[in-house]
């Protein structure tokens, strides 16, 4: 072609490097790893509010990776260990319940160390997952504690599984609270660290359209060795590898007009609730 992509095709990486430019404007928390996976020095703290113990490994465990990366602090908090509505092997292979609480929670912080994350456990109970004041008053002492600078958490709307929406609601509420300088926790009010919806398992019945596209390919690698550490969900391993797949070609397409290169950016889609801040469109 008798255009700029003779210079793109000359050079295999310009189309990751054109990715990171555009998600590095589009979402300045979320500031990549450079071409070599080299980590800058960083004062942020990310927050992923799961409600099961896997959900954060699907969803996020490629923010999650380039924040750790980064030199970031990354946290996990699960509401619970997922181990009534999604944990169907254990059941089936006859374990109890105490047991199968204990085998999520070593697989889910297997994957968080494979992420380079610290993972946390409420223990709240799953299906249902209930809200209450009482928990989400822990979730504002880990916000006041943690002082997240980017908060990633469920889709308010899932109408196959109530925990996520519920979580995700918690979340919110927590964010809003430890904000405000009367509510009695320790620590600093919290500022107003950016909200990111992670994909849900059925996208469009979730109202998931998603307007972030985060480019994961430096971190893929310990994204997949961190979905391998749950076994009990393996059927997940391969759709959330395709998906990464599918939205990395989605995120070239949206950094430049490149069709027609081979498809190797791997991503991840979110949400952004609130208005992004800046003195510079772009
Ligand atoms: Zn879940």
């Amino acid at each position: 072609m008798q255009n700029d992509d003779r210079n793109v095709n000359s050079d295999p990486t310009a189309p990751i490097r054109a990715g990171h430019k555009i998600v590095t404007q589009i979402v300045d928390n979320f500031a990549s790893a450079d071409q070599a996976g080299r980590m800058e020095p960083s004062n942020g703290s990310l927050l992923v509010v799961s409600a099961h113990a896997g959900d954060f490994v699907w969803r996020a465990g490629g923010a999650i990776a380039l924040a750790a990366r980064r030199g970031e602090r990354a946290t996990v908090v699960c509401l619970s260990f997922g181990e009534r509505g999604e944990s169907a092997r254990a059941w089936r292979e006859g374990r109890g319940l105490a047991e199968i609480k204990a085998l999520r929670r070593a697989e889910a912080e297997a994957a968080a160390a494979a992420l380079g994350a610290d993972i946390r456990f409420l223990d709240a109970g799953d299906y249902p997952l209930v809200e209450s004041p009482e928990l989400t008053d822990r979730l504002v002492h880990v916000f006041r504690e943690l002082a997240p600078t980017v908060v990633l958490t469920h889709t308010l709307a899932d109408p196959y599984n109530g925990d996520h929406p519920a979580a995700a609601r918690m979340a919110l509420q927590a964010r809003v609270l430890a904000q405000a300088i009367g509510y009695d926790a320790p620590g600093e009010p919290l500022g107003a660290p950016p909200v990111f919806f992670f994909e849900p398992h059925q996208p469009e019945q979730c109202d998931f359209r998603p307007d972030v596209l985060l480019d994961i390919t430096p971190v893929f690698d310990a994204k997949r060795k961190a979905m391998e550490c749950l076994p009990a969900q393996q059927h997940m391993w391969e759709y959330y590898t395709d998906l990464a797949k599918r939205r990395g070609v989605q995120l070239k397409r949206n950094a430049s007009p490149n069709l027609g290169l081979p498809h190797s950016t791997m991503a991840e889609a979110y949400v952004r609730l609130y208005p992004q801040v800046t003195g510079e469109l772009a």
